[in-house]
């Protein structure tokens, strides 16, 4: 179980659930952020302070954004950033690419 960050973040990116993560556990790409799935403490603390409620519980993310809970793991994967588990997003930085789905990213229908 992880939390998971889903489309209404892209180019919004407001970062207050950034600087409430008690694990540091949430890493920048340019167009939006990414929950490291093994590093999330399922808290809940971040879902609270998102503007637009863009972060959900893996069990609760509605059926037309289920993509996301891949999108967020493959975040670390080799095939995107290869960070892996670096254990906090603040030694690390911005990562330079986003997840090619979020890449190319226009809207979620009806949304
Ligand atoms: S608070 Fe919400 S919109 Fe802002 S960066 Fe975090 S997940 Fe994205
Ligand atoms: S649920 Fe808690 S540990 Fe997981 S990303 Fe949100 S604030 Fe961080």
């Amino acid at each position: 179980m992880a939390y998971v960050i889903v489309d209404t973040c892209i180019d919004c990116k407001d970062a207050s659930c950034v600087a409430c993560c008690p694990v540091d556990c949430i890493y920048e790409g340019p167009r939006t952020y990414y929950i490291h799935p093994d590093e999330c403490i399922n808290c809940g603390i971040c879902v609270s302070v998102c503007p637009p409620e863009a972060i959900y519980e893996d069990a609760d993310v509605p059926e037309p954004l289920r993509a996301f809970i891949a999108i967020n793991r493959e975040f670390f994967s080799p095939a995107v950033t290869a960070l892996g588990s670096p254990a906090g997003a603040s030694s690390v930085g911005a990562a330079l690419r986003d997840h090619p789905t979020v890449a190319g990213w226009t809207a979620t229908p009806g949304r």
